[in-house]
This record gives C-alpha cells, structure tokens and sequence, in this order.
C-alpha cells in the first residue's frame, strides 16, 4: 500500500487550502484526493455560477428532505464537486462574518479560536485589491479580493438604505460589519478566485502533492482507534492508500459526517442499523446542521435600463460579453448579490444579525435552473444570520454513492421565524425609501397584498431557499455532542482531523467561504505544530 505523511480528503475550500499548507514544506509528502473533476470550462468565468448550479458533472446537486415548516418542498442543496469544490461554483461574494462569531466559539471551550486567534488566518489567505484597514486586511495571500464598481441602481439603493438608518460600510470585512456595501468578491482579472485557481494551480507541480481526481473517499481505514488511511475508488476501481501521519476530511458540512458514519463513526443504533459496526461512538456526527433560509423577495422596476434583465435582453448579451472581454463591469464578471447590508433587527443590539442581500435582476426557474426574466426587476433575499433552528445529516445505507438524508428543520425556532419577518420589513422599508420613487420599484413578492406577520411567515414557508451556507455537522468542542476538540482531532480517533465547513459550532454572521477557507488555513498550521513536538 502506498504511504503518504498525509491524505487530505476534498479539495474544497477547506482541503485545497491545507493541502497547499502542508505541502508548502517539500519534506512532507501529501494526497489530495477529490471525487470530483479537475476543471470545467464555467469555472473561470465569475457567472459560471449560473451554469453549474444544476450541473451533474461538477456539482453533488442534493435535495432536502420534504418538511411540514417549508411546505413539504424538496429544497435543492448545490454543492460544488471538482477542484475547489463549492468554491469553484458559488456565488462569488467573499464576506468573514463577524469578531463576535469567533469570540462566541471560543467562549464555547473552543482555545485559539477567539478572533484575535483566526484574524491573522483570515489576513494571510487573501490580498485584499482595494482601500482598507491593515490591522484586519490581507495583502499578500493567495485569495485575491476586489471591490466591484457600483451601478446607477445599487448606488440608489445605498442611497435608499441611507434614508432609512442603514449606513454605508465599504469595508464590513474590517472594523465593523455594521451597514450597507457593494459585496467584495473573489474575482480578479475578470477570473473566479476559486481555490482551485489561487491554492491548487500554483501548488500542483510540486513534487511533494499529488492531486487524484475522480476519487471518491469510501471510507476511512482504522486500526483501533487510529485511522491509518484511506480506501476511495477511481471510476468504480478500488484502492487503498495508507497515512503516515494524519487523515484531515475536508469533504464539507455534507459529506465529512458520511465519510465518518461509512468509517464507523457516529450514532451507535443508526450504524448498526446499516450493517455498519461501530468503531467510535460520536452522538454528535451529523447533528447540529445550521444554514441560513432565506425567502427572495421580488421587485419590478418600472425605469427601463436600470436592472440586469434590461441589458440582456435581446442582443444585450453580445454587448454585456463584449464588455467582460474589455475588462469592463458586465454581467459575466457580476457577484451573485452584488450589494448587500447587515443590519439590525431592533436598536440596542451589539451588531447586525439580519442580511439582506440584493440582486438587480428577476429571474425565473426552468427545468435545467433558473434563467432571466423577460420582466425588468430585483430581488432582494432578506434573513436572520445567525438561525437557532437545527437539522441533521445523516447516511441512510451503507453505500457512498448514495445521498445522506438533509433535514434542515428551518424555522423551527420562533425567533428565526420572527427575524425572517423583521428582515422582510426592513427590505420594503430601503425599497419604498424616497430614492426609489424615480425608478418606479413595485412589490411582486410577497406582495403589497400580504401584511400581517403571519401573513408574511406563510408566504416565507412556501417561497424560501437555502442560501447555500451549510455547516455544523461535525461541531468543534467538548460537549457530549462535539465531533472535534479545538484542534479539529476527532474525539476518540488518533490520526484524523477534519477540517472544513462542518466543525463550526455555530453559523458565522453571513456567507461562509472565508470562513470555510480560514478553517483550512488553521487546520494546516496546527497539523504542522503537532508534528513537531
Ligand atoms: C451555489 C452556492 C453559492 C454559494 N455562494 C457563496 C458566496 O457567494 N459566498 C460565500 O462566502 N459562500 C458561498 N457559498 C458557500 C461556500 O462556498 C461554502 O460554504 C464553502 O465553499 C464550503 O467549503 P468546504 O471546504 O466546507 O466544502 P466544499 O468547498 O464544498 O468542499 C468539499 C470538497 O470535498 C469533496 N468531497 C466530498 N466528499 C468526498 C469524498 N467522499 N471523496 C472525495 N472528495 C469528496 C467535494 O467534491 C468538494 O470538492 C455558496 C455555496 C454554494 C453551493
């Protein structure tokens, strides 16, 4: 069997990022092994985005478990699944969350993870393209992240937002995350700044870094309770590869809980029920499943030119790629929600816990995903940040080729449910502000028709999506339902970390790639500190 010092499972956001760590030092060797491709041709384009959302060949495409809170829909759960992973496809905008989210996990038992403890993680994996305080940005990192210019109508948003209390806040990475802004993104040069592109293509002609692709981690090996490797299959062939030193999974908030319930690690009756036996008994893999459920609300613009479904109509496109071919804004080089505000629900809270996030467009969802609508418009997605309802993760056979079971249990918390509603307010408040009346904006959805909090709390149940920011399933703690102690080893377990979206013991204050991304940065230089005492 071949050995390496170290496997890393995944190639995500997370996992690229310690895989590049670790092989920064040539005297470690390193696998990477990822179950998706190498690369796709949408990956390079900002807009990719678009393309891939319903894409088998780059993308698990998951669903949710149908749920009485959510009307018994099936919500579609996209997670990226080539080099990069969910990096490779989601929707560009790159924000930390807030110094009370990390200062919240450590005060949870959680040492070195406080946000004095990951800032410097956060400054060294970007080099920030734009004006900002050097006490929090990055400048020379892998991840390059820009400003966008902002257009005509997102400027009359900011304005909008003025008029009802929002401040401007160019920088909410920095200081203070309070107020609105133009997104800052993971685009440069007119190229996604996936980490594939920025960890992986500099790092792949190392000696010391093989990348396998196709590999799809079936489980991992154990000797005892020490994980010595790994078993993964390339287009339906099996092998087997040992650790020298450590396994780090880094399949995401999805797949790691797999990875472990198909190793043996879990819920002892849910294994044993599955013919799997049980090699560390963990109540908490797969538990404590956060994300943010957000209802889109929709607006028609009545000024025309103004939005995005304007300028691509008719031979608009032609122009709109013209212009990505200058180097100029276009709608191939746009963030997904190129403007966005955290705010807060009511006055004396320390910082924002609502996100409203806004996209000058109308789109419409097809059988092969969502297009553009031939209706002029914007939507505007508005939800609590920090949900205190929680779901599960779970495998329901012993095969790695078939989806866990995703049970989200969204808005099963009163107050999730009440902040959905507050946030929906404050989006009708900035739409109808002064600033808005020459653009002629009117309600599509919910409509001016439904007013009263329950009123709105049912069109939310029906209309609501996930906003793609899965984590939590393998938690960071000590608690009886901690999956990984404050240095991501797997309780129980000699050998084996993980490191990805799902060790957050708590969703962090908006999207979570950065996080996701500092995660790995992290994981990396405590693997390295260990190996040297
Ligand atoms: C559509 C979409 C839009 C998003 N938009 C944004 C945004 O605008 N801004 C933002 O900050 N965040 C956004 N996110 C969220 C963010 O991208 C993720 O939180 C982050 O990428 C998660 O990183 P991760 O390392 O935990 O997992 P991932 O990046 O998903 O990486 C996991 C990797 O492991 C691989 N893998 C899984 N199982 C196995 C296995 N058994 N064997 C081998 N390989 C395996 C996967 O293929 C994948 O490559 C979005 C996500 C999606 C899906």
């Amino acid at each position: 069997m071949q050995t390496y010092d170290y496997i890393v499972v995944g190639a995500g956001s997370a996992g690229a990022a310690v895989a590049y760590r670790l092989s920064e030092n040539p005297a470690n060797n390193v696998l990477l092994l990822e179950a998706g491709p190498d690369d796709y041709r949408w990956t390079r384009i900002p807009v990719g985005y678009a393309k891939m959302s319903h894409n088998p060949a780059v993308n698990w495409l998951y669903h949710s478990e149908p749920e009485a809170s959510t009307n018994g829909r099936k919500l579609h759960v996209p997670r990226g699944k080539m080099l990069g992973g969910s990096s490779s496809l989601n929707g560009l905008a790159f924000v930390r969350g807030q110094a009370q989210d990390f200062d919240t996990w450590s005060q949870m038992g959680n040492q070195g993870w406080s946000y004095d403890d990951v800032l410097p993680f956060f400054k060294r994996m970007e080099s920030y393209e734009a004006d900002g305080d050097d006490t929090f940005r990055g400048r020379h990192g892998p991840l390059r992240v820009t400003n966008p210019e902002p257009n005509a109508l997102l400027a009359r948003i900011i304005e909008a937002a003025g008029q009802v209390g929002i401040r401007h806040n160019p920088d909410y990475n920095g200081a203070s995350q309070d107020g609105i802004a133009m997104s800052q993104a993971t685009i440069a040069s007119n190229r996604r700044q996936s980490t594939a592109h920025c960890y992986l293509e500099p790092a792949r002609f190392r000696p010391n870094l093989r990348i396998q692709t196709e590999a799809l981690t079936e489980c991992l090996i154990l000797d005892g309770k020490r994980c010595i490797g790994v078993r993964y299959s390339v287009h339906g062939e099996q092998r087997e590869v040992r650790a020298g030193r450590e396994v780090v999974v880094s399949g995401g908030t999805i797949n790691s809980p797999q990875v472990l319930e198909l190793s043996g690690i879990g819920q002892p009756e849910r294994l044993h029920g599955l013919g799997i036996s049980v090699r560390q008994a963990l109540p908490g893999v797969g538990e404590n499943l956060r994300d943010h459920y957000a209802p889109r609300t929709r607006w028609a613009v009545g000024k025309r030119g103004m939005t995005y479904n304007d300028r691509a109509r008719g031979l608009g496109m032609v122009g709109q790629a013209l212009r990505f071919a200058m180097s100029q804004p276009s709608l191939l080089n746009a963030v997904a929600a190129p403007l966005r505000a955290f705010v807060k629900s009511r006055e004396g809270l320390e910082a924002p816990d609502l996100l409203l996030g806004w996209v000058p467009m109308l789109t419409e969802l097809g059988p092969k995903g969502p297009f553009i609508s031939r209706q002029s418009g914007m939507t505007c997605y508005a939800h609590p940040m920090r949900p205190e309802s929680k779901g599960s993760i779970h495998i329901t056979s012993n095969s790695p080729r078939q989806q866990p079971a995703i049970a989200f249990n969204f808005l099963s918390s009163p107050v999730d449910a009440m902040l959905t509603v507050t946030a929906i307010r404050i989006a009708r408040s900035v739409m109808t502000a002064p600033a808005m009346a020459p653009l002629l904006v009117s309600e599509i959805g919910p409509g001016p028709g439904l007013q009263t909090d329950d009123e709105i709390l049912g069109w939310v149940r029906q209309v609501g999506e996930t906003t793609y920011h899965p984590v939590g399933t393998c938690k960071m703690g000590n608690d009886p339902m901690a999956v990984v102690d404050a240095r991501l080893r797997v309780h129980g377990i000699a050998g084996l970390r993980v490191a990805d979206a799902s060790i957050m013991p708590t969703l962090t204050s908006g999207n979570t790639n950065a996080p996701a991304i500092m995660i790995g940065e992290k994981a990396a230089a405590m693997v390295l500190e260990d190996a040297c005492v």
